[in-house]
């Protein structure tokens, strides 16, 4: 159990504001199905009666979801806190609103249970290290579930404990203490850990400038924790040069590589490096192109973009922040306002249908007529994966006490989102990890909090 000081240090209340999306009748409600042979054996039965659902019309698919849910709800529902992600497809955001649950972004999604110790079940429709991070600053009396364990970021999935793990033991041979870890808060909670016990934190898009300068004011050396163009973005914001940045690849190619160490030539520049990036990124937010800015600049349109994308955009945009930062961004534009949004595309697209309400046209940065250039709104698919009949079977599986144990999140998991298969850690282990990634941030916002005043 986490120590009361532990915890009051993390309640810095933003509460989650309602979307203001709506659910429009006769508009489809969900994304392609997805074929009855992914979902996990316990899920299947609600799955082939969605499936057998004539269309998917709000007025067909909603009596079906109520039909399960209110009586979830009856039961579990002053218990219950839903969540979710804003790049969920599948209009769940709305669904989930609809049934009385939030849409937030990470870092607001991660601090529910503890802003909320009245509710005892957080089921999330996003991805898993989101879950996860809920866990984390969870109290011992909190479940957190996910509806679809298989739904990854796939930045993540480029940055698991067993590839960096090695590699920061590598580093950490090299440079000892010097060496501190920034984690993004699209990690693992093993990763986050690893901040903890580095001195390090974990870091948010919105607040990475302000925790990269904090570790380099310091003195230290930072090992940062995905992503390599979130990385680049906020050392130029920091003003670290770029030849004092050395580039770790991700994904397994990174975690054979410390076996090995880098090769000879390159380790005369690691030496030099302020800052080692992780090189794992996100697949959605890296299809943008300083052409696709060309375009709608051309047409008269301002530019914001989400900080995982390429520096070249970044540099390019009119600004660039987090999903709250661009939410808010637009809405408060001035009616008449067009302005091109470079981030997942079931968001951008929420995100026009309410701007459209307030006379601001919105238009997904990459959705351009221009040979290989467009990407129809390219969305986060992994996220999607939670659909309907994932919401619908496990409030029903809750209500009736036989929630999967594959669903249910704690700190320490690692799961392959292919085979859906999970390593958990031994209880001590887990409560080692919990405390070190609580560590972590905890000091996230502690200097988050002691550099606002500054920037205002
Ligand atoms: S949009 Fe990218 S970074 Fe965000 S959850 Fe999906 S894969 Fe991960």
């Amino acid at each position: 159990m986490e120590p009361p000081a532990a915890r009051s240090a993390i309640e810095i209340d933003r509460t989650i504001r309602p979307s203001g999306i709506v659910i429009q009748p006769d508009i489809p409600l969900c994304q392609t199905d997805l074929p009855l042979d992914w979902y996990q054996e316990e899920f299947k039965s609600y799955a082939e009666e969605y499936l057998a659902l004539p269309d998917r019309k709000p007025e067909t698919v909603l009596p079906w979801m109520d039909s399960y849910i209110h009586a979830a709800l009856e039961k579990i529902g002053s218990e219950l806190m839903l969540l979710a992600h804003y790049y969920m497809g599948g209009e769940i955001v709305k669904l989930v609103e609809r049934y009385g649950g939030h849409i937030a972004d990470s870092y607001q999604l991660a601090r529910q249970a503890v802003l909320h110790p009245e509710r005892k079940i957080f089921v999330e429709s996003a991805v898993h290290f989101m879950a996860e991070a809920i866990a984390l600053l969870a109290g011992p009396d909190q479940q957190v579930y996910i509806t679809n364990p298989k739904s990854g970021c796939t930045m993540e999935m480029m940055a698991k404990g067993f590839m960096v793990e090695p590699v920061f033991e590598w580093l950490q041979g090299r440079y000892g203490d010097d060496l501190v870890v920034v984690a993004y808060m699209n990690t693992s909670g093993r990763l986050k850990a690893l901040a903890g016990q580095s001195g390090g934190a974990v870091c948010t898009s919105s607040n990475a400038g302000a925790i990269v300068r904090w570790a380099r004011e310091k003195g230290r050396r930072i090992f940062f924790v995905p992503d390599e163009h979130l990385g680049r973005n906020v050392a130029a914001q920091v003003g670290i040069p770029t030849d004092r940045i050395f580039l770790w690849p991700g994904g397994h190619e990174g975690a054979e590589l410390s076996a090995e160490s880098p090769p000879s030539q390159k380790l005369s520049e690691l030496d030099r490096a302020e800052l080692i990036l992780w090189g794992s990124f996100c697949g959605v937010h890296t299809v943008f192109k300083p052409e696709h800015i060309a375009y709608w600049r051309e047409r008269g349109y301002g530019v914001v973009v989400h900080p995982e994308c390429p520096k070249e955009v970044v540099d390019l945009a009119d600004a660039s922040g987090s999903t709250s930062f661009l939410w808010k961004h637009v809405l408060d534009a001035s009616s008449g306002s067009r302005i091109a949004v470079g981030t997942e595309g079931h968001f951008v697209r929420n995100l026009r249908e309410q701007a459209g309400q307030r006379g601001i046209t919105v238009a997904h940065l990459a959705d351009v007529p221009l040979p290989g250039l467009g990407s129809q709104e390219c969305g986060c698919a992994t996220m999607s994966r939670n659909d309907p009949p994932h919401l619908v079977a496990m409030l029903d599986l809750i209500h009736k006490d036989q929630a999967p144990d594959l669903n249910r999140v704690l700190p320490g998991d690692m799961v392959d989102e292919v085979s859906g298969w999970r390593e958990r850690l031994d209880p001590e282990s887990r409560a080692e990890v919990a405390a070190q990634a609580r560590l972590a941030l905890e000091r996230m916002i502690e200097i988050t909090e002691a550099a606002r005043p500054a920037r205002r």
